[in-house]
């Protein structure tokens, strides 16, 4: 049985997060959990917290801290990431959500912090051409575009450009990440669980690091064993 494992992703926006965590996830067979993929469908949806969200979503600001805890806090409740774990893209963002993640994860902790490194000259070019599925989320470009007719090759939604990658919106949220989730790699790094992973090449060239990475820690016991169903809380 492949062992559950507890990751998080970390990398400024256009690092291949997305892409990386999705197929982190089958291999490791773990929930990827994508907090932007989350307000995306609770915007789409029309929720209340959609409405909420929405236009700081579209200036690229972030949604208050209080918010994504109680959502992500929901998602931790389910079976799936209590057995197995996570692969978390794109939070904890500041470090009151990591010191919030923390306490809701206890007591349980975290296995491995992965740094996406990119410099920024490339990831303005991947964002500009960056397309997404509106329905699942899959992430295609203009270079890479789905095999028909901007359709998604996953799930037959339509594949578009997303609403907040416009200049402006993309300056803000490039800012954003430098102040608010930059200082997280200094804190994963002096709790000795942060590796930095070159994200620059194809997907398949930086999922091996990563995988490589992971497989190291794992052959050398570090996962946790998954939870027996009558050791569940
Ligand atoms: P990107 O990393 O390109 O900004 P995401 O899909 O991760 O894309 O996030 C899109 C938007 O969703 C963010 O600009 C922000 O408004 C909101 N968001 C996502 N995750 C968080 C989070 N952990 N904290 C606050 N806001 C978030």
């Amino acid at each position: 049985m492949v062992p559950g494992a507890r990751l998080i992703v970390l990398g400024k926006q256009g690092s291949g997060k997305g892409t990386q965590c999705t197929r982190l996830s089958h291999r490791y067979v773990v929930p990827h959990i994508s907090t932007g993929d989350m307000l995306r469908v609770e915007v789409k949806s029309r929720t209340p917290l959609g409405l909420q969200a929405r236009r700081y979503l579209d200036a690229g600001d972030l949604i208050p801290d209080e918010i994504v805890l109680a959502m992500v806090a929901a998602r931790l409740d389910r079976d799936d990431t209590r057995t197995r774990g996570f692969v978390l893209d794109g939070f904890p963002r500041t470090v009151a959500q990591a010191d919030g993640f923390d306490e809701l994860l206890k007591p349980a902790v975290i296995d491995l912090v992965l740094n996406l490194v990119i410099p920024t000259e490339m990831v303005l070019a991947r964002l500009v051409s960056r397309r997404v599925c509106e329905d699942c989320g899959a992430i295609y470009s203009t270079s890479v575009p789905p095999k028909l007719n901007w359709t998604c090759d996953v799930c037959g939604g339509e594949v578009v450009q997303r609403e907040d990658d416009t200049e402006e919106a993309i300056k803000n949220r490039l800012d954003l990440y430098e102040t608010q989730t930059a200082p997280l790699v200094a804190r994963y790094a002096a709790l000795d669980k942060l590796v930095d992973v070159s994200g620059v090449g194809t997907p398949d060239e930086v999922n091996l690091r990563l995988t490589s990475v992971i497989d190291a820690y794992q052959h050398g016991g570090g996962f946790f064993p998954p939870v027996p169903p009558e050791e569940r809380p």
